[in-house]
């Protein structure tokens, strides 16, 4: 493919993309959308209601020992890279798992009920076992990729980006997430990683898990005046490579898919109009106490909505928010793609 750092030959690669994860719990006071992340855009293409839930009332959610996992091997993965080539064995990143946790739970000391028995006393074999299956997922990385043959442009790059609006007036959608690792050939061609530390989607997923890497794929285009070369998921879980390399043409099919589906958000906003969508997934949801699907009530609307438009509001919004938006596909939810937390 022409990209020097290219060594990535586990079984099942192919086309394909996608990482889920929840956002950090803790109520922050309500805010208007003010951006879109892969992440927020799949929990709206998800469910409108969800989205709501995390991104206007900001609910808080419980910890989720899969998303904390994934975020202690995204960390280790990424502080690998730290140690000269010929140091990064698969030894020393496992060395760095218990370190990266102790540190993670430093700065979210409510992470440590996740290993509270039922004494409320903290847990000591689960945590080991936890430690334990982490250590196993950064071990299989070494399967996949050569890291002592990788040297990244990047690691856990913030990108942002505003694709400007479409006519006069009309305010830009801002582009924003964290890139895994951005990896530049000699040649300059730019292939963007992201781990996963669940199992490869079935095929028929394969779009949805793709849909995150276009995402940033365009973020990158708009940023850097270069479509990247190459998109590439690293399944930990089940020790699969998913490669795709984009085009313009798709990348720009993303920006209208995004572009409708922010219209379609910035329409739920305005009018309070959020509907619940559910799925066989609302059983990794935190919110069923207060969703109308079983049997609760949303807390109030924390934004202001004009009367009147409150009133216009049909079934029509249902199919903006989503057929209308294009999101036609099913997202992982957490606990499946375990991607991390994610703090956008
Ligand atoms: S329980 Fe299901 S329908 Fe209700 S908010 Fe959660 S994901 Fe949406």
């Amino acid at each position: 493919m022409g990209i020097a750092t290219d060594n990535s030959t586990g079984p099942g690669s192919e086309r394909a993309a996608d990482r889920a994860a929840g956002p950090a719990a803790g109520p922050a006071g309500a805010a208007r959308p003010a951006a879109l992340s892969p992440s927020r855009a799949a929990d709206f293409m998800r469910c409108p209601l969800l989205y709501r839930f995390r991104v206007i009332d900001k609910l808080p959610e419980k910890p989720s020992a899969a998303a904390t996992r994934g975020t202690v091997v995204h960390a280790v993965l990424e502080r690998l890279f730290d140690a000269p080539a010929a140091e990064r064995t698969a030894g020393r990143a496992k060395g760095l798992v218990p370190g990266e946790w102790e540190k993670l739970l430093a700065a979210r000391p409510e992470l440590a009920e996740l290993f509270l028995g039922e004494d409320g006393e903290r847990d000591g074999e689960r945590l080991a076992r936890w430690l334990a299956n982490a250590e196993r997922l950064v071990e299989r990385w070494f399967t996949l990729e050569d890291p002592t043959r990788l040297e990244p442009a990047d690691r856990e790059l913030y990108v942002e980006t505003v694709l400007e609006g479409g006519g006069a007036g009309e305010a830009g959608l801002t582009l924003r997430g964290f890139i895994d690792r951005v990896d530049v050939a000699p040649s300059g061609e730019v292939r963007i990683v992201d781990y996963k530390t669940g199992k490869a989607p079935a095929p028929q997923y394969r779009s949805d898990a793709l849909f995150q890497m276009t995402f940033y794929a365009l973020v990158m285009w708009r940023l850097r005046g270069q479509v990247p070369r190459r998109l590439q998921l690293v399944y930990l879980g089940s020790g699969d490579v998913l490669t795709y390399d984009p085009t313009e043409a798709e990348l720009l099919a993303v920006e209208r898919r995004l572009r409708a589906l922010w219209e379609a958000i910035s329409l739920a906003t305005e009018t309070g109009d959020w509907r619940p969508r559910p799925t066989k997934l609302c059983g990794w949801c935190d919110h069923q106490a207060v969703c109308p699907e079983f049997g609760g009530t949303p807390p109030p609307y924390p934004l202001p909505v004009p009367a009147q438009r409150a009133s216009d509001v049909d079934a029509d919004a249902d199919t903006d928010a989503g057929a209308g938006a294009g999101a036609d596909g099913r997202v992982v939810a957490d606990g499946e793609g375990q991607g991390r937390m994610d703090p956008v």
